[in-house]
Protein backbone atom coordinates (compact mmCIF):
# COMPACT_ATOMS: atom_id res chain seq x y z
CA UNK A 1 0.00 0.00 0.00
CA UNK A 2 1.22 3.09 -1.09
CA UNK A 3 1.95 5.60 1.73
CA UNK A 4 0.02 9.02 2.12
CA UNK A 5 3.12 11.80 2.21
CA UNK A 6 1.44 13.23 5.49
CA UNK A 7 1.95 9.94 7.64
CA UNK A 8 5.84 10.62 6.96
CA UNK A 9 7.12 11.36 10.08
CA UNK A 10 9.88 14.38 9.60
CA UNK A 11 12.45 15.26 11.96
CA UNK A 12 11.29 18.18 14.03
CA UNK A 13 11.58 22.17 13.12
CA UNK A 14 15.38 22.85 13.54
CA UNK A 15 17.02 19.94 13.63
CA UNK A 16 19.37 18.71 10.75
CA UNK A 17 20.59 14.99 10.09
CA UNK A 18 24.03 14.46 9.08
CA UNK A 19 23.82 11.65 6.24
CA UNK A 20 26.62 9.14 5.83
CA UNK A 21 27.70 11.14 2.89
CA UNK A 22 28.37 14.59 4.54
CA UNK A 23 30.27 12.95 7.87
CA UNK A 24 33.49 13.52 6.14
CA UNK A 25 33.39 17.30 6.79
CA UNK A 26 32.26 16.59 10.60
CA UNK A 27 35.08 14.20 11.26
CA UNK A 28 37.73 16.92 9.42
CA UNK A 29 36.17 19.34 11.52
CA UNK A 30 36.38 17.25 14.66
CA UNK A 31 39.94 15.63 14.25
CA UNK A 32 41.15 19.30 13.55
CA UNK A 33 39.96 20.36 16.42
CA UNK A 34 40.98 17.58 19.00
CA UNK A 35 44.54 18.30 17.51
CA UNK A 36 45.02 21.56 17.96
CA UNK A 37 42.94 21.37 21.73
CA UNK A 38 45.53 18.61 22.62
CA UNK A 39 48.30 20.27 20.87
CA UNK A 40 47.81 23.87 23.44
CA UNK A 41 47.57 21.13 26.56
CA UNK A 42 43.56 20.59 26.66
CA UNK A 43 41.67 17.79 27.67
CA UNK A 44 38.43 16.21 26.84
CA UNK A 45 35.44 16.66 29.20
CA UNK A 46 32.13 15.07 28.43
CA UNK A 47 29.14 16.44 30.51
CA UNK A 48 25.96 14.72 30.20
CA UNK A 49 22.91 16.36 27.97
CA UNK A 50 20.91 17.62 30.35
CA UNK A 51 21.52 19.31 33.54
CA UNK A 52 19.55 20.52 36.41
CA UNK A 53 18.04 23.85 35.07
CA UNK A 54 18.86 26.22 38.21
CA UNK A 55 22.69 25.93 36.66
CA UNK A 56 21.94 27.47 33.63
CA UNK A 57 19.34 30.12 35.64
CA UNK A 58 22.51 31.02 38.05
CA UNK A 59 25.18 30.88 35.38
CA UNK A 60 24.01 32.31 32.04
CA UNK A 61 21.77 34.96 34.18
CA UNK A 62 18.07 34.94 34.72
CA UNK A 63 17.52 38.04 32.52
CA UNK A 64 19.35 36.78 29.34
CA UNK A 65 17.37 35.88 26.03
CA UNK A 66 18.75 31.78 26.59
CA UNK A 67 17.26 31.54 29.87
CA UNK A 68 14.24 33.72 28.98
CA UNK A 69 13.21 32.18 25.97
CA UNK A 70 15.63 30.05 24.15
CA UNK A 71 15.76 26.99 26.98
CA UNK A 72 14.07 23.43 26.52
CA UNK A 73 13.30 22.78 30.16
CA UNK A 74 10.49 19.87 31.81
CA UNK A 75 10.20 18.45 35.03
CA UNK A 76 11.62 14.69 35.27
CA UNK A 77 9.97 14.71 38.69
CA UNK A 78 7.53 16.50 40.40
CA UNK A 79 10.28 18.61 41.87
CA UNK A 80 13.07 18.43 39.98
CA UNK A 81 13.15 20.71 36.31
CA UNK A 82 15.29 19.72 34.01
CA UNK A 83 16.96 21.69 30.99
CA UNK A 84 19.07 20.55 27.60
CA UNK A 85 22.51 22.04 28.21
CA UNK A 86 22.44 25.78 25.85
CA UNK A 87 25.83 25.96 26.14
CA UNK A 88 28.66 23.85 27.75
CA UNK A 89 30.67 26.14 30.30
CA UNK A 90 28.47 26.39 33.30
CA UNK A 91 28.29 22.34 32.56
CA UNK A 92 32.43 22.17 32.66
CA UNK A 93 32.89 24.10 35.82
CA UNK A 94 30.01 22.07 37.61
CA UNK A 95 31.85 19.20 37.29
CA UNK A 96 34.93 21.23 37.99
CA UNK A 97 33.27 21.87 41.28
CA UNK A 98 31.28 18.84 41.85
CA UNK A 99 34.36 16.40 41.51
CA UNK A 100 36.86 19.14 43.34
CA UNK A 101 39.29 18.87 40.39
CA UNK A 102 41.11 22.44 42.13
CA UNK A 103 42.02 20.07 45.02
CA UNK A 104 44.43 18.08 42.72
CA UNK A 105 45.64 21.17 40.36
CA UNK A 106 43.85 24.47 40.33
CA UNK A 107 44.86 25.19 36.71
CA UNK A 108 43.30 22.53 34.36
CA UNK A 109 42.38 22.83 30.95
CA UNK A 110 39.63 21.23 29.21
CA UNK A 111 38.40 21.11 25.74
CA UNK A 112 34.72 19.80 24.37
CA UNK A 113 32.47 18.74 21.07
CA UNK A 114 28.69 18.27 21.05
CA UNK A 115 25.31 18.65 20.48
CA UNK A 116 23.54 21.82 22.42
CA UNK A 117 19.52 23.24 22.66
CA UNK A 118 17.96 26.21 21.88
CA UNK A 119 14.56 27.36 21.22
CA UNK A 120 15.67 30.19 18.47
CA UNK A 121 14.08 30.80 15.16
CA UNK A 122 15.17 28.49 12.97
CA UNK A 123 16.86 30.33 10.02
CA UNK A 124 20.22 29.75 8.15
CA UNK A 125 22.80 28.51 10.21
CA UNK A 126 20.86 28.63 13.67
CA UNK A 127 19.46 25.33 14.76
CA UNK A 128 17.73 23.81 17.71
CA UNK A 129 20.44 21.15 17.80
CA UNK A 130 23.49 22.65 17.17
CA UNK A 131 27.31 21.91 17.81
CA UNK A 132 29.86 23.29 19.44
CA UNK A 133 33.95 23.30 20.02
CA UNK A 134 35.42 24.81 22.33
CA UNK A 135 38.12 25.11 25.14
CA UNK A 136 37.96 26.26 28.76
CA UNK A 137 41.39 27.48 30.66
CA UNK A 138 40.50 27.47 34.99
CA UNK A 139 42.45 28.57 37.51
CA UNK A 140 44.17 31.59 36.33
CA UNK A 141 44.03 35.50 35.92
CA UNK A 142 46.70 35.66 33.88
CA UNK A 143 45.74 37.90 30.50
CA UNK A 144 48.08 35.83 28.81
CA UNK A 145 45.79 33.20 29.21
CA UNK A 146 43.04 34.87 27.37
CA UNK A 147 45.71 35.61 24.44
CA UNK A 148 46.34 31.74 24.25
CA UNK A 149 42.65 30.88 24.12
CA UNK A 150 42.46 33.19 21.02
CA UNK A 151 45.12 31.76 19.74
CA UNK A 152 44.47 28.09 19.59
CA UNK A 153 41.08 29.38 17.95
CA UNK A 154 42.63 31.35 15.30
CA UNK A 155 45.21 28.16 14.73
CA UNK A 156 42.15 25.89 14.59
CA UNK A 157 40.68 28.20 11.69
CA UNK A 158 43.73 28.23 9.93
CA UNK A 159 43.92 24.54 10.41
CA UNK A 160 41.05 24.16 8.47
CA UNK A 161 42.15 26.61 5.60
CA UNK A 162 39.45 29.16 6.92
CA UNK A 163 40.35 32.33 5.35
CA UNK A 164 38.65 36.53 5.64
CA UNK A 165 37.73 35.95 9.51
CA UNK A 166 37.72 38.91 11.62
CA UNK A 167 38.83 38.51 15.74
CA UNK A 168 36.86 41.34 17.30
CA UNK A 169 38.09 42.28 20.98
CA UNK A 170 36.66 44.24 23.93
CA UNK A 171 36.82 44.54 27.98
CA UNK A 172 33.47 45.10 29.55
CA UNK A 173 35.23 45.28 33.16
CA UNK A 174 34.83 43.56 36.65
CA UNK A 175 32.70 44.12 39.53
CA UNK A 176 34.27 47.36 40.56
CA UNK A 177 34.37 49.30 37.46
CA UNK A 178 30.69 47.52 35.70
CA UNK A 179 28.14 49.38 37.94
CA UNK A 180 29.59 52.75 37.10
CA UNK A 181 29.39 52.15 33.52
CA UNK A 182 25.88 50.49 33.96
CA UNK A 183 24.63 53.80 35.10
CA UNK A 184 26.27 55.80 32.48
CA UNK A 185 24.64 53.60 29.80
CA UNK A 186 21.51 53.33 31.28
CA UNK A 187 20.98 57.34 31.47
CA UNK A 188 22.57 57.30 27.91
CA UNK A 189 20.32 54.77 26.02
CA UNK A 190 16.94 56.54 28.48
CA UNK A 191 17.12 59.09 26.01
CA UNK A 192 16.71 56.82 22.69
CA UNK A 193 14.27 54.42 24.88
CA UNK A 194 11.03 55.34 21.92
CA UNK A 195 13.58 54.08 19.60
CA UNK A 196 14.73 50.62 21.29
CA UNK A 197 12.62 47.38 20.39
CA UNK A 198 10.10 45.87 22.79
CA UNK A 199 12.60 44.08 24.61
CA UNK A 200 15.21 46.64 24.79
CA UNK A 201 12.69 48.76 26.41
CA UNK A 202 12.51 45.84 29.32
CA UNK A 203 16.12 45.30 29.26
CA UNK A 204 17.13 48.67 29.42
CA UNK A 205 15.71 48.62 33.51
CA UNK A 206 16.04 44.81 33.96
CA UNK A 207 19.43 44.21 32.44
CA UNK A 208 20.83 47.01 30.62
CA UNK A 209 23.91 45.37 28.70
CA UNK A 210 21.58 43.08 27.08
CA UNK A 211 20.54 45.96 24.76
CA UNK A 212 24.39 46.26 23.36
CA UNK A 213 23.71 42.33 22.47
CA UNK A 214 20.39 43.20 20.00
CA UNK A 215 20.58 41.74 16.81
CA UNK A 216 17.95 44.45 15.52
CA UNK A 217 19.53 47.30 13.27
CA UNK A 218 18.05 50.14 15.27
CA UNK A 219 18.79 49.06 17.97
CA UNK A 220 22.50 48.39 17.06
CA UNK A 221 22.47 51.94 15.64
CA UNK A 222 21.11 53.25 18.94
CA UNK A 223 24.50 51.43 20.69
CA UNK A 224 26.81 52.56 18.34
CA UNK A 225 26.08 56.58 19.80
CA UNK A 226 26.69 54.98 23.39
CA UNK A 227 29.84 55.80 24.63
CA UNK A 228 32.30 53.16 24.69
CA UNK A 229 33.21 50.55 27.77
CA UNK A 230 36.90 51.86 27.99
CA UNK A 231 36.58 55.25 29.37
CA UNK A 232 34.75 53.68 32.59
CA UNK A 233 37.71 50.49 32.78
CA UNK A 234 39.20 50.67 36.48
CA UNK A 235 42.85 50.38 36.28
CA UNK A 236 43.08 46.79 36.47
CA UNK A 237 40.97 46.04 34.12
CA UNK A 238 42.88 48.72 31.50
CA UNK A 239 46.08 47.02 32.59
CA UNK A 240 44.68 43.33 32.01
CA UNK A 241 42.85 44.65 28.60
CA UNK A 242 46.40 45.97 27.34
CA UNK A 243 48.65 42.92 27.91
CA UNK A 244 45.96 40.95 26.02
CA UNK A 245 46.29 43.30 23.15
CA UNK A 246 49.65 43.19 23.20
CA UNK A 247 50.31 39.70 23.25
CA UNK A 248 47.74 39.25 20.70
CA UNK A 249 50.13 41.44 18.14
CA UNK A 250 52.81 40.20 19.38
CA UNK A 251 52.35 36.48 18.52
CA UNK A 252 50.72 38.40 14.86
CA UNK A 253 47.43 37.60 15.21
CA UNK A 254 45.11 41.19 13.75
CA UNK A 255 42.25 42.07 15.99
CA UNK A 256 39.70 45.10 16.18
CA UNK A 257 38.66 46.51 19.37
CA UNK A 258 35.09 46.97 19.14
CA UNK A 259 33.83 49.02 22.31
CA UNK A 260 30.00 47.48 22.02
CA UNK A 261 30.86 43.79 22.08
CA UNK A 262 29.56 42.12 24.92
CA UNK A 263 28.17 38.82 24.21
CA UNK A 264 25.23 37.06 25.50
CA UNK A 265 25.59 35.58 28.75
CA UNK A 266 25.95 37.54 31.93
CA UNK A 267 29.32 35.20 33.27
CA UNK A 268 31.95 37.24 31.08
CA UNK A 269 34.22 39.98 32.71
CA UNK A 270 36.86 41.45 31.42
CA UNK A 271 37.95 40.19 27.98
CA UNK A 272 35.20 39.30 25.87
CA UNK A 273 35.61 38.33 21.74
CA UNK A 274 34.30 36.94 18.67
CA UNK A 275 35.47 35.56 15.65
CA UNK A 276 33.20 36.44 12.56
CA UNK A 277 33.07 36.15 9.17
CA UNK A 278 31.67 38.23 6.12
CA UNK A 279 29.98 35.44 3.98
CA UNK A 280 27.44 34.89 7.19
CA UNK A 281 25.24 37.88 6.88
CA UNK A 282 24.12 39.54 9.86
CA UNK A 283 24.73 36.58 12.36
CA UNK A 284 28.59 36.49 11.71
CA UNK A 285 29.57 35.17 15.02
CA UNK A 286 31.45 31.99 14.24
CA UNK A 287 33.08 31.74 17.63
CA UNK A 288 32.92 33.64 20.94
CA UNK A 289 34.68 33.84 24.27
CA UNK A 290 36.20 35.33 27.11
CA UNK A 291 36.77 35.64 30.33
CA UNK A 292 34.63 34.44 33.40
CA UNK A 293 36.24 34.92 36.74
CA UNK A 294 33.31 34.95 38.79
CA UNK A 295 30.90 32.31 37.31
CA UNK A 296 32.93 29.23 39.54
CA UNK A 297 32.42 30.95 42.72
CA UNK A 298 28.50 32.24 41.83
CA UNK A 299 27.62 28.35 41.55
CA UNK A 300 29.41 27.26 44.36
CA UNK A 301 33.10 26.88 44.13
CA UNK A 302 36.11 28.38 44.83
CA UNK A 303 37.22 31.79 43.49
CA UNK A 304 38.48 30.96 40.27
CA UNK A 305 39.82 33.08 37.53
CA UNK A 306 38.91 31.28 33.98
CA UNK A 307 38.55 31.93 29.85
CA UNK A 308 37.58 29.85 27.48
CA UNK A 309 35.58 30.01 24.07
CA UNK A 310 32.81 27.99 21.84
CA UNK A 311 33.28 28.05 18.16
CA UNK A 312 29.62 26.98 16.28
CA UNK A 313 30.49 24.11 14.19
CA UNK A 314 27.12 24.44 11.32
CA UNK A 315 28.46 28.51 11.32
CA UNK A 316 32.22 27.84 11.05
CA UNK A 317 30.98 24.99 8.33
CA UNK A 318 29.32 27.41 6.89
CA UNK A 319 32.43 29.70 6.35
CA UNK A 320 34.05 27.15 4.82
CA UNK A 321 31.87 26.39 2.73
CA UNK A 322 31.17 29.58 1.78
CA UNK A 323 35.04 30.15 0.49
CA UNK A 324 36.92 28.36 -1.64
CA UNK A 325 38.33 25.67 0.87
CA UNK A 326 39.00 22.78 -1.83
CA UNK A 327 40.13 20.22 0.23
CA UNK A 328 37.13 20.67 2.80
CA UNK A 329 34.34 20.97 0.33
CA UNK A 330 35.88 17.73 -1.74
CA UNK A 331 33.31 15.43 -3.29
CA UNK A 332 31.32 12.93 -0.76
CA UNK A 333 32.57 9.54 -0.96
CA UNK A 334 32.24 6.61 1.59
CA UNK A 335 34.99 4.54 2.10
CA UNK A 336 35.28 1.63 0.15
CA UNK A 337 35.85 -1.71 1.79
CA UNK A 338 38.79 -3.21 0.63
CA UNK A 339 37.42 -6.65 -0.19
CA UNK A 340 33.82 -7.93 -1.51
CA UNK A 341 32.94 -11.62 -1.05
CA UNK A 342 30.94 -12.98 -3.86
CA UNK A 343 29.23 -16.36 -3.34
CA UNK A 344 28.29 -18.55 -6.24
CA UNK A 345 25.02 -20.40 -4.81
CA UNK A 346 23.58 -21.02 -1.16
CA UNK A 347 26.06 -23.70 -0.47
CA UNK A 348 29.08 -21.12 -0.49
CA UNK A 349 27.55 -18.78 2.11
CA UNK A 350 28.02 -19.57 5.36
CA UNK A 351 31.83 -20.02 4.11
CA UNK A 352 31.59 -17.03 2.63
CA UNK A 353 30.35 -15.38 6.04
CA UNK A 354 33.10 -17.12 7.72
CA UNK A 355 35.48 -16.05 5.35
CA UNK A 356 34.01 -12.39 6.27
CA UNK A 357 34.39 -12.44 9.95
CA UNK A 358 38.27 -13.64 9.03
CA UNK A 359 39.27 -11.01 7.33
CA UNK A 360 37.44 -8.53 9.49
CA UNK A 361 39.19 -10.34 12.66
CA UNK A 362 42.76 -8.99 10.94
CA UNK A 363 41.56 -5.59 9.85
CA UNK A 364 40.88 -6.55 6.16
CA UNK A 365 37.62 -4.13 5.83
CA UNK A 366 35.43 -6.57 3.65
CA UNK A 367 31.69 -6.87 2.99
CA UNK A 368 29.34 -9.57 0.98
CA UNK A 369 25.68 -9.51 -0.27
CA UNK A 370 23.09 -10.26 2.39
CA UNK A 371 20.01 -8.94 -0.30
CA UNK A 372 20.24 -12.73 -2.00
CA UNK A 373 21.08 -11.17 -5.73
CA UNK A 374 22.71 -13.48 -8.25
CA UNK A 375 26.48 -13.39 -8.67
CA UNK A 376 26.89 -10.53 -11.73
CA UNK A 377 24.89 -8.42 -9.54
CA UNK A 378 27.28 -8.66 -6.95
CA UNK A 379 30.18 -8.17 -9.24
CA UNK A 380 28.26 -4.98 -10.25
CA UNK A 381 27.65 -3.77 -6.14
CA UNK A 382 31.83 -4.28 -5.91
CA UNK A 383 32.43 -2.45 -8.78
CA UNK A 384 30.16 0.40 -7.63
CA UNK A 385 31.64 0.33 -4.19
CA UNK A 386 35.14 0.35 -6.22
CA UNK A 387 36.42 -2.12 -3.72
CA UNK A 388 40.15 -3.45 -4.96
CA UNK A 389 39.72 -7.24 -4.57
CA UNK A 390 36.80 -9.69 -5.31
CA UNK A 391 37.17 -12.81 -3.79
CA UNK A 392 34.88 -15.30 -5.19
CA UNK A 393 33.61 -18.64 -3.84
CA UNK A 394 31.90 -20.97 -5.98
CA UNK A 395 30.56 -24.77 -5.47
CA UNK A 396 34.09 -25.58 -7.24
CA UNK A 397 35.83 -23.00 -5.20
CA UNK A 398 34.33 -24.68 -1.94
CA UNK A 399 34.47 -28.27 -2.95
CA UNK A 400 38.25 -27.75 -3.80
CA UNK A 401 38.95 -26.03 -0.76
CA UNK A 402 40.10 -22.44 -2.99
CA UNK A 403 38.88 -18.97 -3.60
CA UNK A 404 39.14 -17.06 -6.76
CA UNK A 405 40.99 -13.26 -6.05
CA UNK A 406 40.28 -11.21 -8.48
CA UNK A 407 42.28 -7.63 -8.53
CA UNK A 408 39.30 -5.15 -9.40
CA UNK A 409 42.29 -2.80 -10.95
CA UNK A 410 44.10 -4.94 -13.32
CA UNK A 411 41.28 -7.40 -13.73
CA UNK A 412 43.73 -10.12 -12.75
CA UNK A 413 42.22 -13.46 -11.33
CA UNK A 414 44.22 -16.11 -9.29
CA UNK A 415 43.09 -19.07 -7.90
CA UNK A 416 44.81 -19.62 -3.95
CA UNK A 417 44.30 -21.92 -1.17
CA UNK A 418 41.96 -20.80 1.77
CA UNK A 419 44.47 -20.83 3.71
CA UNK A 420 46.79 -18.43 1.72
CA UNK A 421 44.56 -15.61 1.46
CA UNK A 422 45.66 -13.39 4.02
CA UNK A 423 49.24 -13.40 2.24
CA UNK A 424 47.49 -13.00 -1.18
CA UNK A 425 46.05 -10.22 0.15
CA UNK A 426 48.99 -8.13 1.20
CA UNK A 427 50.76 -8.83 -1.61
P1 LIG B 1 25.04 34.64 19.11
O1 LIG B 1 25.01 36.04 19.58
O2 LIG B 1 25.92 34.41 17.90
O3 LIG B 1 23.65 34.06 18.97
P2 LIG B 1 25.18 33.66 21.71
O4 LIG B 1 25.72 34.75 22.52
O5 LIG B 1 23.72 33.45 21.71
O6 LIG B 1 25.73 33.78 20.24
P3 LIG B 1 27.27 31.67 22.25
O7 LIG B 1 27.20 30.41 23.04
O8 LIG B 1 28.26 32.66 22.66
O9 LIG B 1 25.80 32.27 22.17
O10 LIG B 1 27.50 31.26 20.73
C1 LIG B 1 28.73 30.90 20.20
C2 LIG B 1 28.52 30.49 18.77
O11 LIG B 1 27.74 29.30 18.71
C3 LIG B 1 27.68 31.46 17.95
O12 LIG B 1 28.40 32.51 17.49
C4 LIG B 1 27.20 30.56 16.82
O13 LIG B 1 28.21 30.35 15.87
C5 LIG B 1 26.93 29.29 17.56
N1 LIG B 1 25.49 29.24 17.90
C6 LIG B 1 24.84 29.81 18.93
N2 LIG B 1 23.52 29.55 18.88
C7 LIG B 1 23.34 28.78 17.77
C8 LIG B 1 22.22 28.16 17.13
N3 LIG B 1 21.00 28.26 17.63
N4 LIG B 1 22.42 27.46 16.00
C9 LIG B 1 23.64 27.32 15.45
N5 LIG B 1 24.73 27.86 16.00
C10 LIG B 1 24.60 28.58 17.13
MG1 LIG C 1 22.14 33.64 20.48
Amino acid sequence: MEKNKEQILRAPRGVEDVLPENWHLWRKMEAAAREEFELSGYYEIRTPIFEDTRLFVRSIGETTDIVEKEMYTFMDSEDSSITLRPEYTAPVMRAYIEYELYKTKKFQKFYYIGPLFRKERPQAGRLRQFHQMGIEAVGAYDPLLDAETIDVAVRLYNRLGLKGYKVKLNSIGCENCRPGYRKVLRENLNGYKSGLCENCQVRLDRNVFRVLDCKQESCKEICYKMPPIDEYLCAECKSHFGIVKNALTDIDIPFVVDPHLVRGLDYYTKTVYEITHPSLGARDTICAGGRYDNLISDIGGPPTGAVGFAAGMEATMLAIQNTTNVEMQCVASLPAPMVYIVSIGDETKTRCFSLLNKLRASGISADLDYEGRSPKAQMRTANKLNTKYVLVIGPDELSKGIVKIKDMQTGEERLVEQADIMDALKT
